[in-house]
């Protein structure tokens, strides 16, 4: 699987010390006549993206997500993102899709909840209720213009739907927007990675989040050889109380899996393709070592007597047949799960067999592991069960984990949230094929109110905030109907006139993926459809 990285390389950062509404950002397009956000190739509209040329598509998608994040945050002050499409780093298998970040910096502004501690532009206008900095563009953000040539993950183009509904091998426009616009609205820290010094002898506000728990201490009161070392070592975790709060919402239960009776200890597992997904609920029991009677009889490629395995969970070996055979055999004869030991190291992932189907749930363990556990029948068990607070993502606390590979990554380290996330993270620093930004922004708006932001309380409007919707604009756990809908009107008025017929079909589609994916409740489906007809 190819991934992608987003880097949100820092821009150049000015200095200056010193109730709101939806927030208004703008897009400054910062591209020349002919290229990027301006290139005149002609293109077909896709996926609810009416443009009629690449530069358009392009446009139209990056103000959709500008409308989005505007319905989601408040502000007194409109936010200007500059946007150009330019050469980024690329090889044949890889690319920088974006990058973006804050153009100012300010502390000790009017309002500041944290003294002698800087914010971005963005963040700090909306706190201090005012444009701190006037004639300023807040925010920069640059997308590759080579994607998907050649020698720039080659064959990956971008898609420019907004629909979410990306084709497999494309990138996703949309979310990669909503991704870099979400750093320069202050999901970056400010600090050099590589000496550990503070940006202008200050900390800042995303860095007074940070905490290391191999160290046990905030990111704030490390020393700079303390912060070199925190980079690279995989424990720092957020500690703001709002995503302490929804990490439970948004991110799955970490389970491990655990042997009892004669043996004990948690073991690394494989999964399959085939059969339902392993589970507390349904993955445990005592083991049993398949005997199918053959000449192999632990490869359990042969029927085993009715009711052999009843209630218990099979050991097979690895060879001779297909997984998906040797799970479905078991099945046949009673048992509950599977567990088929690797003939080597390592635990492998199994592909499914056409010419059976299993629905069991079944996994791998090591050559060595499977060893233990067979060494262990009869009296041994096994069973996956949930570790207490700790989810997918999070540290042993249930706090939301931060990137911080051994490796340090320039523009990806420390500003991002893990890649351990389940379901994966729109602020991971690799763009993943089941993100959806136009609905869901996770645990990144709570992040946001952490900082200071303060979130848009009421609900989705058409019509220029005439009508409304009823649909939130955005809920618990980072879900965004209502700022969906409020981007859709918004967009399709802009190409088509108000109470048009191709407004109205053009919104349609909205509408109905809002519908299909649980927003619009029954009670609030005829405002919804007024909303949409004018
Ligand atoms: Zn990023």
């Amino acid at each position: 699987m190819n991934k992608t990285l987003l880097a949100c390389a820092l821009a150049a950062a000015t200095f200056a010390s010193g109730a709101a509404s939806a927030a208004t950002i703008i897009p400054v397009n910062m591209n020349a006549p002919g290229i990027g956000l301006n290139d005149p190739t002609p293109a077909t509209p896709v996926g609810g993206n009416p443009g009629t040329t690449v530069g358009e598509q392009r446009r139209i998608a990056y103000q959709f997500a500008a409308d989005l994040w505007g319905a989601v945050l408040e502000s007194d002050a409109v936010i200007r993102v500059q946007a150009q499409f330019t050469a980024l780093n690329c090889s044949a298998s890889s690319a920088v899709l974006g990058s973006a970040g804050t153009r100012q910096v300010f502390a000790n502004f009017a309002n500041a909840p944290l003294a002698e501690t800087w914010y971005g532009g963005a963040l700090a206008n909306a706190i201090a209720g005012s444009d701190l900095a006037p004639a300023e563009d807040e925010i920069s953000s640059n997308f590759n213009s080579n994607l998907g040539q050649p020698n720039c993950l080659a064959g990956s183009f971008w898609y420019y739907g907004l629909d979410g509904n990306t084709p497999a091998g494309q990138v996703n426009f949309l979310d990669v927007v909503m991704h870099e616009i979400g750093h320069g609205l202050n999901f970056q820290g400010f600090y050099t990675l590589n000496t550990g010094a503070p940006f202008s002898g200050r900390p800042d506000v995303y860095s007074s989040f940070v905490y290391d728990n191999n160290t046990d201490k905030t990111w704030v009161e490390m020393t700079n050889a303390e912060r070199v070392a925190a980079a690279t070592g995989g424990g720092l975790a957020w500690t703001g109380d709002h995503v302490l709060d929804q990490v439970p919402l948004v991110l799955s239960p970490m389970v491990e899996l655990t042997a009892g009776g004669t043996v004990s200890g948690t073991f690394q597992y494989g999964t399959a393709q085939f059969g339902a997904p392993a589970t507390p609920e349904n993955f445990s029991g005592e083991l049993v070592l398949v005997n199918d009677g053959s000449a192999n009889p632990t490869f359990g490629c042969e029927p085993s007597p009715a009711g052999a395995y009843a209630g218990k969970v099979a050991v097979v070996d690895r060879g001779a047949c297909a997984f998906e055979i040797k799970a479905r055999l078991a099945e046949d004869a009673g048992a509950t799960a599977v567990v088929v030991a690797n003939n080597t190291t390592g635990v492998i992932n199994m592909s499914e067999d056409p010419s059976v189907t299993a629905t069991i749930p079944t996994i791998s363990v090591s050559q060595a592991d499977g060893a233990i556990l067979k060494a262990g029948i009869p009296g041994a068990t096994i069973a996956f069960e949930y570790v207490p607070d700790t989810f997918a993502g999070s540290d042993s606390s249930g706090r939301a984990k931060l990137y911080a590979p051994t490796v340090l990554a320039t523009g990806s380290s420390f500003s991002h949230f893990d890649t351990g996330m389940t379901p994966n993270a729109l602020m991971e620093p690799n763009a993943s094929a089941d993100l959806d930004a136009t609905l869901r922004l996770d645990l990144t708006p709570a992040l946001y109110q952490d900082l200071g932001w303060q979130l848009n309380q009421g609900n989705g409007t058409t019509a220029e905030g005439t009508c409304d919707t009823g649909i939130k604009a955005v809920e618990i756990g980072g879900l965004i109907g209502g700022a969906n809908l409020q981007a859709a009107d918004a967009m399709c008025r802009d190409v088509h006139g108000s109470g048009t017929a191709g407004y109205r079909s053009c919104v349609a589609p909205f509408v109905e993926r809002l519908r299909a994916q649980g927003f619009v409740p029954r009670s609030k489906a005829n405002a919804v459809t007024l909303c949409t007809r004018r």
